[in-house]
């Protein structure tokens, strides 16, 4: 079990966000995409949460 369950709640909007709903996105900052994805709020687009996704 990880930290990257969710849901996620969302600051801008009030949405709880489960890990399978959210965008996910590339981290800004050059890490590793395939390691380290940026969830993103479907609803409102913002950020949520820079998650752990590799082994
Ligand atoms: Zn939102």
């Amino acid at each position: 079990m990880t930290a990257t369950d969710g849901p996620f709640e969302c600051d801008t909007c009030d949405a709880d966000v489960r890990f399978e709903e959210a965008r996910r996105t590339k981290t800004m900052g050059g890490l590793d995409p395939a390691t380290w994805q940026t969830l993103c709020c479907p609803h409102c687009g913002s950020r949520l949460q820079t998650v752990y996704v590799g082994d």
